[in-house]
């Protein structure tokens, strides 16, 4: 707004500008004339000398002011260009911070606030994704939800912020365990849910084992009290004539039964009946 505003206030100028250099031009060319003229019917030396004179000052009048013309045309230019620079520059800065913003609300808005990792929309797209992947080339594609034991305790006994940094200590090992092409998203509350390509029925045990081991191993303490914490996993693959929630209600049945054999386990579904 402000630039189209300079610029459009420099057109108007420009034209009065305009204006004022085509008199001034008529102006000089009439007192050409008239020095012509002087010369052309000169009877008397001093009469024509007191004439040109005038004429002359008359001319020096003109000229100079044309001069001012000109360099307030030209002033008023190099103002128009410089107050453009500057919102040009403004405008720079501005985009630079709105694209900023931009890059900060989409990392927002795929990852869980509290343990950084993806978001259940992130989930959503990711698994949309994959399922389109294994369905067009016939990849393995594996899905497992693992769900922390008895969490409700450790808010119970030591407080809802030692639960959060349960969840985020968690989090960040499973990230850490994970294949750069395995995605680990939070699905909820103590929940996390994990996609795993390329990975049949029969490569899950190994890291889903791995990665349980891993967890039940950290040493967690509150209030100096050492605490173990355990998560349980249930675990499927992809068959034949499966979709996301088909699947998904396979590792969450095999889940169930992870927590009912004693939890701290990890099941893998056998496949769809
Ligand atoms: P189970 O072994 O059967 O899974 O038992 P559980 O206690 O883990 O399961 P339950 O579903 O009974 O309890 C889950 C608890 O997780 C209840 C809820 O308050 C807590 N929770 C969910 N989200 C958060 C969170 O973001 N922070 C904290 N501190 N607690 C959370
Ligand atoms: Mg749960
Ligand atoms: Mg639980």
């Amino acid at each position: 707004d402000k630039v189209s505003q300079s610029v459009s206030h420099s057109i108007k100028e420009s034209e009065s500008t305009f204006q004022l250099k085509t008199n001034n031009t008529a102006q000089l060319k009439q007192q050409v004339l008239q020095i012509e003229v002087a010369i052309e019917e000169a009877e008397n030396l001093k009469l024509l000398r007191k004439q040109a004179n005038e004429y002359l000052t008359k001319m020096a009048a003109t000229l100079e002011s044309r001069e001012k013309t000109d360099q307030d045309e030209q002033r008023a230019l190099m103002k128009l260009l410089n107050d453009m620079k500057d919102q040009l520059s403004h405008l720079e800065q501005e985009t630079s911070e709105y694209k900023q913003r931009l890059l900060q609300q989409k990392y927002r808005s795929h990852h869980d606030e509290l343990t950084q990792v993806p978001n259940r929309s992130a989930y959503n797209d990711r698994a949309e994704l994959e399922y389109r992947r294994w369905r067009r080339y016939g990849t393995d594609l594996s899905l497992a939800l693992v769900d922390v034991d008895h969490f409700k305790n450790i808010n119970d006994s030591y407080g809802h912020a030692a639960g959060d940094k349960t969840l985020q200590v968690i989090a960040q090992q499973m990230s850490k365990s994970l294949r750069s092409t395995d995605f680990l998203a939070r699905w909820g509350g103590e929940e996390f849910i994990l996609l795993l390509p390329q990975t049949s029925k029969e490569e899950l045990e190994a890291p889903l084992e791995k990665l349980r081991d891993q967890i039940a191993k950290i040493p967690f303490k509150f209030k100096q009290q050492s605490v173990k914490i355990t998560v349980s996993i249930g675990a499927t693959s992809f068959a034949e004539g499966d979709d996301i929630h088909r699947v998904f209600e396979r590792a969450d049945k095999a889940l169930f039964s992870a927590k009912t054999q004693g939890r701290n386990r990890c099941v893998i579904d056998k496949g769809p009946e």
